[in-house]
């Protein structure tokens, strides 16, 4: 359906408050005229005015509003109703409240999971099966000391040590509880977040950032061999938007903040990052920017690097960040490459400026049928080699949309289902798809009306080439709209025996049917050979794509009645899976991170369990106190050029190279900081063409002899 973002006075005077809530904030000047945007209004007691933790989606205390073993919100949740029909529980989303009278069915015939076989989860959270807390006490008292809130509750705890890898949620289903942290430390800004990582390098605590727990690569799992104590840095209490910059488009905002709230706040201000994955209700722009993550939307606003402009970050060596906030720079490898995808390995981000755009004046979903995969498959290659692909296009196979059947929700009019049966006739008996070979597109446009429906026309124009018939607005939107909700149908199947899990993979267009193929039968094939008594689910569909290949993800589930270690056959199908996958020129991961049990995570957790110190050992980044150097520097390309065959030829530093670095006074006097030649920002007051009363920047480099850390690492 198409929507027009249009705003009234009432919508004005909330729009007003809140602006001047944050500019209210700003106006507090820190007490130390060196600090970074961030540190402006923090004050170090971890406390946020109320108002302002109010409009937040995340409490300090998750389990007040989020399952401790499951998926999202407590009061949402597919279950079977006493007349047997499954229903979404709750008021949250578009399905809450609604019956699905296909999904009971659709459960029995693809899994054979009936309502007699039932596995349910350990209700509460037995506090006593938690191990005690391994406190390091020197570090629990200078952490009083600064005021930062922490805890060592159990349900806090708990809470923290896990993603939503299915090993993890099984277990904690099963009640069985492993290594946790020991503590859970809220930061409330960037220079709590300094103090933090001082006290452990101290201390020689263990840290492991937390943003908003959707991690599907076990990053958040606790090394069980850790003797050390580890302290989990949750960063939700960072969450404000410290400015928005109207003539350059970016905002700059602390990394806590919730995909979804980070929306609604920028929507508020007429502006989007248009940055959404499909767990953006919970998972924190940090979180995006450790992982690589990738929205729907990319084709119009980019994947998280192309996004980022800025990042600020703690490491036990000091803070890393670059000297400007420009577009492009061409002075060596952008360090930005190194931070993206680190998983928390190379110290905590704290800030990120973003780019952003003005909310879209349109919006229209769409969507196509295809006689079968392989059209629909050859459709999105063309619409990635003319650019035309609209904000999101995602193809699903036949499972799915089979699957995507079974979610409709009850129609409360006859004409509706008519309608259906109609639409359903035309396809199958007058236009000859068959029922189990046909495939469906669904696609969202965004952006000025008039180019909308050009754009609109330009794709259904080559849908139509590759036998696509468009197939309503309704069904697109109702795509999107299952979006938030299908995380939700993995607690259900495990009330009822079936075991699920999806991984993703990035793949060249001419590889692509090929993968999926292949990839599908393999699981097929492996659930048969490792006893699995049940017919698995194995499906795919494509949701990125791009000029040279697109994103795959794979969705593989089982009934796993009858098998007494369900997650090791699981675990091997989809080690299979992924060897697949890499024998058919795909990627490990697109953008979920190094998977679970790949010998990437394995490495990313021991260095995790290093007090988040990374492959850049000290000295390679800066000593504490000090910018980086450009010798171990060098050391580190060194190092690089000994294990490939490459001819990189580190280039000798230019005559007086050392004189562009810029050491702030503060830092001389051995402060564990090097913040680079970033400028405090001003206070911003409200004036006449400054952007209408929204947060503005701080002013830029102030000359030419700040270097980037970038142009320190070709010195
Ligand atoms: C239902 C579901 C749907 C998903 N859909 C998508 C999708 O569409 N696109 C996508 O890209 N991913 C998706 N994911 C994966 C996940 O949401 C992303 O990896 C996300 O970016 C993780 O963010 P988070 O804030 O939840 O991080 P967490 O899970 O809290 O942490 C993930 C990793 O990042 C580190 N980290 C977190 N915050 C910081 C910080 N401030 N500084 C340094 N390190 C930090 C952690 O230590 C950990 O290693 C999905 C996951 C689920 C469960």
């Amino acid at each position: 359906m198409a929507s027009n973002s249009s705003g009234g006075s009432s919508d004005r005077q909330r729009i007003a408050k809140q602006r001047l809530r944050i500019i209210a904030g700003h106006l507090q000047r820190p007490a130390d005229d060196d600090s970074a945007v961030g540190a402006a209004e923090c004050t170090a007691q971890g406390s946020k005015t109320d108002a302002s933790s109010e409009e937040r989606t995340v409490p300090r205390r998750r389990h007040e509003i989020m399952k401790w073993n499951g998926w999202g919100y407590s009061d949402s949740k597919f279950v079977y109703n006493k007349k047997g029909q499954a229903e979404f529980t709750g008021k949250r989303y578009r399905l809450s409240g609604m019956i699905i009278p296909g999904l009971k069915d659709w459960m029995e015939n693809t899994f054979g999971a009936t309502l007699q076989h039932k596995t349910p989860a350990t209700p509460i959270l037995n506090s006593s099966a938690v191990q005690a807390p391994t406190l390091n006490e020197v570090f629990v008292e200078e952490l009083k000391s600064t005021h930062i809130p922490f805890s060592h509750d159990a349900e806090d705890r708990v809470f923290r040590a896990h993603g939503h890898c299915l090993h993890e949620i099984f277990a904690l289903r099963e009640g069985k509880i492993g290594r946790v942290p020991d503590l859970v430390v809220w930061p409330s800004c960037h220079s709590d977040v300094e103090k933090i990582v001082e006290l452990a390098c101290k201390h020689n605590v263990c840290l492991i950032p937390y943003g908003g727990g959707t991690s599907v690569s076990s990053a958040l799992e606790c090394p069980p061999e850790e003797t050390r104590s580890i302290v989990s840095l949750d960063t939700s209490q960072m969450n404000r938007i410290l400015w928005i910059d109207e003539k350059n488009l970016t905002a700059h905002v602390e990394a806590g903040i919730v995909g979804q709230d980070l929306e609604r706040l920028l929507n508020e201000s007429g502006y989007c990052t248009g940055h959404e994955p499909d767990s953006m209700e919970f998972s924190s722009l940090g979180g995006w920017v450790a992982t690589r993550a990738s929205g729907m939307k990319k084709n119009i606003y980019g994947n998280i690097e192309d996004l980022v402009i800025h990042i600020k970050m703690v490491t036990p060596q000091g803070v890393i960040e670059k000297s400007c906030q420009c577009p492009r720079m061409s002075t060596g490898p952008d360090v930005h490459h190194f931070i993206m995808g680190s998983e928390g390995t190379l110290g905590v981000v704290t800030e990120v400026t973003l780019k952003i755009r003005p909310v879209p004046e349109y919006q229209k979903y769409g969507s196509v049928v295809f006689p079968n995969f392989e059209q629909g498959v050859a459709c999105l290659r063309e619409v990635a080699k003319q650019r035309c692909a609209p904000a999101s296009i995602r193809l699903m196979d036949n499972e799915q949309f089979k699957f995507g059947h079974a979610l409709k929700p009850q129609v409360s009019s006859i004409f509706t289902s008519f309608l259906d049966g109609l639409k359903k006739l035309y396809i199958t008996k007058f236009k000859g798809f068959d029922p189990n070979r046909l495939c469906v597109a669904t696609l969202l446009f965004e952006g000025d009306r008039e180019k909308v429906l050009q754009h609109e026309k330009q794709v259904y124009t080559i849908a139509a080439k590759f036998g696509g018939l468009a197939a309503g607005e309704d069904n697109g939107q109702r795509g999107y709209m299952l979006t938030f909700v299908i995380a939700y149908l993995r607690d259900l199947g495990m009330d009822y025996y079936v075991i699920g899990e999806s991984f993703e993979t990035s793949v060249p267009w001419d590889r692509v049917l090929d993968i999926c193929r292949n990839v599908k039968a393999r699981i097929v094939r492996e659930c048969k050979e490792k006893g699995v008594q049940f017919p698995p689910l194995s499906t795919c569909r494509v949701t990125q794509t791009y000029d040279a290949g697109a994103c795959v993800y794979f969705y593989f589930a089982f009934n796993y009645r009858g098998l007494s270690d369900p997650i090791h056959v699981y675990e091997e199908v989809e080690h299979a899976a992924r060897e697949e996958i890499l024998a058919n020129g795909g990627s490990l991961s697109h953008h979920h991170g190094a998977p679970t049990g790949s010998r990437l995570s394995q490495r990313a957790r021991r260095v995790q369990a290093r007090c988040s110190i990374s492959w850049w050992t000290a000295g390679e980044v800066a000593a504490p106190g000090l910018v980086p150097q450009p010798h171990s520097l060098r050391r580190f390309g060194r190092r690089l050029r000994a294990k490939a065959p490459l001819r990189l030829g580190w280039p000798r530093p230019p005559a007086g190279a050392e004189a562009g670095v810029r050491t702030p006074s503060r830092v001389r006097s051995g402060a564990p900081v090097c913040t680079m030649g970033q400028e405090p920002p001003a206070p911003v007051a409200q004036s006449e063409g400054a952007g209408d009363g929204l947060l503005q920047p701080p002013a830029g480099p102030s000359s030419g002899n700040t270097h980037s850390l970038m142009s320190l690492i070709v010195c």
